[in-house]
């Protein structure tokens, strides 16, 4: 089927791993210093990874892939909820079980705010 899907530019990519977090069904992986969709069925093509590329070697394109895997994502994102590695707030630590988490630029990092925190943030 043809949809949207995450392309990754390998000549602009310098393997930062910037992206890798912010891609909670963990489609992207650093392989070889450069980031690659490994499981194409885990990326939704909702471009949240987009914004924290430094390079800007990441852009949404609409090419034949396998659908969106909503089961496997959610399975996956349990994985990394078991290992530690979900995203969790940089200010109370919530984990998104227990609040809504936005991706957020904070001192020059991208990196998960929750909702609660973000005002925060914004006024102090
Ligand atoms: S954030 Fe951009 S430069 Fe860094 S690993 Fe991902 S695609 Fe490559």
């Amino acid at each position: 089927m043809k949809r949207k899907i995450v392309r990754i530019d390998e000549e602009k990519c310098t393997g930062c791993g910037l992206c890798v977090s912010p891609c909670v069904e963990g489609a992207i992986e650093i392989v070889n210093g450069k980031a690659k969709v490994l499981r194409e069925e885990l990326c939704d093509g909702a471009g949240v990874c987009l914004n924290v590329c430094p390079t800007g070697a990441l852009t949404i394109e609409e090419r034949e892939a396998p659908a969106f895997d909503p089961v496997a994502a959610e399975k996956n994102l349990e994985a990394k909820r078991a290992q530690g590695a979900s995203p969790r707030c940089l200010r109370c630590g919530a984990d998104e079980t227990r609040a809504v988490l936005l991706l957020a630029r904070h001192h020059g990092e991208s990196t998960w705010v929750c909702t609660r925190c973000l005002p925060v943030l914004i006024h102090g």
